[in-house]
């Protein structure tokens, strides 16, 4: 035994779970100096009108403790935001909350309406903190497969998986990895579905102003038997491109709030306050939201163009700023293998979409983010021609 003693022996917590794959992937492009089209983040900057936001609220002081639930003046400006775009009001001071991203918002609502033995159902492929939540909060994590190859929900088998046991279901539209949306049709199915049970549903909506073709969001706020039911969770990270900065809100009626916010009381307490009065005062102005569609859909457009010159088979990408692509016609490696070659020899990284399962499945696919300088694609897309 060292002489400092002995860490006891622990049990894990999460005993499947290593590093998630958008740390290992960015951190073998960094070793391989590699394009990083991995990890879901701009490498741009953003509005400078922001920064002075920011700059100016640290100046004049805001630089204790913001109020638990979130500063007052950014909760009513996304009250009034989701009721211009999405029809439903909710009440800034019992119905918005504040959170350190949409990732901590996730967990905190799941920790807060999930005891131990509740069922918790999961569409499959789902982001990477889904099930480790759900495990957390002693729930059992049902998983649904999202309908092969078109990545459409499968309302016959989500019937099939609702249980008396079934407490939540998490809804990601637009969807990460598949940059598939959730059509009104879809949400009118969830609703009836939904409508005899107790179910709640946390509706991830961080890609809400990345839908392209002039589709709409369908925004859970938009439907009020579902609302009614639900966490509506967005970040500011993925709309004004500045996700470092860690911070996102969750819209829910006031009972589902209330437990919430005992959650989040004791686990972030609350969001850096200058940061929620830049926030505050940007987003008064609502064209950065409403042209960021535009913005990233010519991206997308360019990066899709330039994949048809390459061997890789584009997916649809109507939301997110997501592409897949299939590479089955080229190798019959799995998908984290393509990754890893990928980036240390052809020099890009991408997300092996076998990451985004349960139970990993092989459909040869990989995931890109085109939340990138028009350069930083050009050079992936001349390397991946190399492919
Ligand atoms: N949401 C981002 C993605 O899917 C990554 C977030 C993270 O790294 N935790 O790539």
């Amino acid at each position: 035994m060292s002489p400092a003693g002995r860490t006891p022996a622990l049990s894990s917590r999460l005993p499947q779970v290593g590093l998630t794959i958008f740390s290992v992937m960015s951190a073998l492009a960094q070793q391989h100096g590699a394009v990083n089209l991995g990890q879901g983040f701009p490498d741009f900057g953003c509005d400078a009108r922001l920064l002075d936001a920011v700059n100016q609220a640290m100046r004049s002081g805001h630089n204790q403790y913001a109020p638990m639930a979130g500063v007052m003046a950014l909760r009513e400006g996304i009250a009034e935001k989701i009721a211009t775009l999405y029809g439903r009001h909710y009440d800034p001071e019992r119905e918005i909350t504040i959170t350190a991203g949409a990732t901590q918002a996730i967990l905190t609502a799941v920790m807060a309406v999930v005891q131990p033995g509740d069922e918790v159902i999961l569409l499959d492929p789902c982001f990477d903190s889904y099930a480790p939540n759900v495990a957390l909060a002693g729930g059992i994590a049902v998983h649904v497969p999202l309908t092969p190859g078109s990545f459409a929900p499968d309302f016959d088998r989500i019937a099939q998986a609702l249980s008396p046991r079934t407490r939540l279901i998490i809804v990601n539209t637009p969807h990460n990895p598949s940059g598939t949306v959730w059509s009104a049709a879809d949400m009118q199915r969830l609703t009836e579905l939904l409508r005899p049970t107790e179910v709640l549903v946390i509706g991830d909506e961080v890609y809400e102003h990345m839908v392209y073709d002039g589709v709409p969001h369908q925004s859970i706020a938009r439907w009020p038997e579902l609302a009614a039911r639900s966490f509506v969770g967005s970040s500011f990270g993925k709309t004004y491109h500045v996700t470092g900065w860690k911070v996102g809100y969750v819209a829910a009626p006031a009972a589902l709030t209330a437990e919430f916010r005992k959650v989040h009381q004791f686990n972030v307490f609350a969001v850096n306050t200058p940061v929620q009065h830049g926030l505050a005062a940007y987003l008064r102005d609502p064209q950065p939201h409403l042209r960021l569609a535009a913005f990233y859909q010519r991206k997308r457009d360019l990066f899709a163009e330039g994949l048809r010159s390459t061997r890789l088979l584009l997916l649809p990408s109507v939301g997110t700023y997501f592409q897949c692509a299939d590479y089955s016609g080229l190798t019959d490696e799995d998908d984290t293998a393509f990754c890893e070659r990928l980036t240390r020899e052809i020099g890009v990284a991408a997300i092996p979409m076998s990451a985004f399962y349960a139970t990993p499945v092989q459909q040869g696919l990989i995931r890109f983010c085109f939340a990138k300088e028009e350069a930083t694609l050009n050079l992936a897309l001349e390397r991946l021609r190399l492919l």
